[in-house]
């Protein structure tokens, strides 16, 4: 089977030549294991943490052994009581068309009322980054208004959406004419800014006409300079993602002083440290989505050895929802 390897840490901006794909055994499984084939493997902004050695909250990726990442795969060989041939299950197995596991960090999911790649996206761990920022930090009342920036992603369209749902006013940010108006026409957020499209502090001070008392921010720079520029007193800040700096830019602050006289409070996190609210939010979050209330989209690329190019162009805003690799 096939798995992708860190090769060499990135200087700057990812390249290519970061990854290494290599071709190797299928393992034997031994007493107590399950053997999965991965269907989907999910790119996710964090990896390009992992890829550095530079200190940050979790150890970095090791060179030469398979790149971390979230997967959905089926149990195709199982010496494991609780695993049957055929369960569909979430797990860690990387960057890798084949897991093995003793399946204490498996997940069996229902791959048949929600489709099995929303498992790594609006009911998985981007879902459960928009559901713990917005309801545990920001706790934004009906009529408040909440800004998103990556609002057409996998995690800001689902905040946008949990935003609506309980009565607020929802404005996003995005990159593009394309992704604002899926924001507003299908997501159902009231607004959404272009940023790209050169007057970022005019059309947010347009969207946003009572203020700002709620910012998730994932971007950082000019975009969380814009929201701040709006904020009401009392405005909550979840700091979710700075994506505008993951090459190891500066990111820097203009509108800090409001930080001060708006009395703003704000809050970083980081979902994994929340694990003993997971299945209350992901069962929230999977009901919304079989009802049709949560919708959600997906950049699929195609084949394990696309990856790389994938995940590049994730850090360059070229994916369009939930970036994912079809492994099968
Ligand atoms: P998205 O699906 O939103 O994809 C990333 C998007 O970021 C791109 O599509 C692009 O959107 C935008 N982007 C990329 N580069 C830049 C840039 N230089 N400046 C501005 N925008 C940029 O990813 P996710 O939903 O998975 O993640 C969103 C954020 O949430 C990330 O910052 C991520 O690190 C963070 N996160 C944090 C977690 C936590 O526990 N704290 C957990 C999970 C995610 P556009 O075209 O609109 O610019």
């Amino acid at each position: 089977y096939q798995r992708i390897v860190l090769a060499s840490r990135p200087q700057g901006d990812v390249t290519p030549d970061n990854f290494r794909l290599e071709t190797v055994e299928i393992p034997a499984i031994t007493d107590g294991q399950v053997l999965v084939r991965n269907h989907y493997l999910s790119l996710d902004p964090y990896m390009r943490g992992r890829m550095s050695d530079a200190k940050s909250y979790a150890a970095p990726q090791p060179l030469n052994e398979t790149m971390i990442g979230g997967t959905v795969g089926e149990v195709i060989a199982s010496n494991n009581p609780k695993f049957a041939v055929g369960d569909f299950v979430v797990g860690m197995f990387g960057w890798s068309e084949i897991g093995v596991s003793d399946g204490a960090l498996l997940r069996k999911v229902d791959g048949k009322v929600i489709p099995p790649s929303a498992y790594l996206g609006a009911v998985g761990m981007p879902g459960m980054t928009a559901w713990y920022g917005f309801n545990h930090i920001l706790k934004a009342k009906p009529g408040e208004t909440v800004v998103v920036s990556s609002a057409s992603g996998a995690v800001g369209s689902v905040v946008g959406q949990l935003a609506k749902l309980k009565g607020c006013r929802a404005v996003g940010i995005a990159g593009g004419g394309e992704k604002c108006d899926y924001v507003v026409n299908t997501l159902g957020f009231d607004a959404c800014v272009d940023y790209k499209a050169g007057n970022l502090e005019g059309d947010l001070a347009a969207a946003t006409p009572d203020g700002v008392d709620a910012i998730f921010e994932n971007v950082g720079g000019a975009v969380f300079d814009a929201a701040l520029a709006r904020t009401n007193a009392f405005a909550r800040v979840a700091l979710c993602g700075m994506i505008a700096g993951y090459n190891g830019e500066d990111i820097p602050l203009r509108n800090a002083r409001l930080l001060l006289t708006n009395r703003i409070t704000v809050q970083g996190f980081i979902v994994t440290e929340h694990l003993d609210l997971w299945p209350q939010g992901l069962s929230e979050l999977g009901g919304l989505v079989a009802t049709g209330k949560l919708q959600f989209r997906e950049s699929v690329a195609d084949g394990l050895a696309q990856a790389p190019d994938a995940f590049i162009g994730l850090l360059k805003g070229k994916n369009f929802g939930k970036q994912l690799v079809k492994m099968i």
